[in-house]
């Protein structure tokens, strides 16, 4: 009989601490911050896509003053923040410093990026 009421109270304790953290509850408060996320993850996406068309190409390159008006300088900047000239000045100094062989490959890889691009 005394187990059985030792058994008793044990169920009760564990009863409560399950009833304290309630698992179920538990679950639907992972499920709805996994919601929350979701959402969050939502409204970065639709505010990084804001910026994105907000960031529109302005008049003149940020690093040449050039005006900028070629559809290669619209990639450039969209894609460097400066215009196509001054990318491929700066490419081309990579380049430069770099040994043959990465020059080389680099180089393969450029007429490929930029006949996907142009
Ligand atoms: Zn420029």
């Amino acid at each position: 009989m005394g187990y059985s009421k030792e058994a008793e109270r044990q169920n009760k304790a564990l009863e409560s601490i399950l009833r304290g953290g309630t698992p179920e509850k538990r679950v639907m408060v992972g499920y709805n911050a996994d919601k929350g996320e979701d959402k969050n993850g939502k409204t970065i996406e639709s505010h990084l896509t804001k910026i994105m068309q907000e960031a529109r190409m302005p008049w003149f390159c940020p690093e040449c003053d050039k005006v900028m008006k070629h559809r290669l300088d619209d990639k450039m900047w969209r894609l460097f923040g400066q215009c196509f000239d001054c990318q491929i000045k700066e490419e081309n100094k990579l380049i430069t410093s770099l040994d043959l062989f990465a020059r080389l490959s680099c180089m393969a890889l450029h007429q490929t990026y930029y006949k996907m691009v142009g």
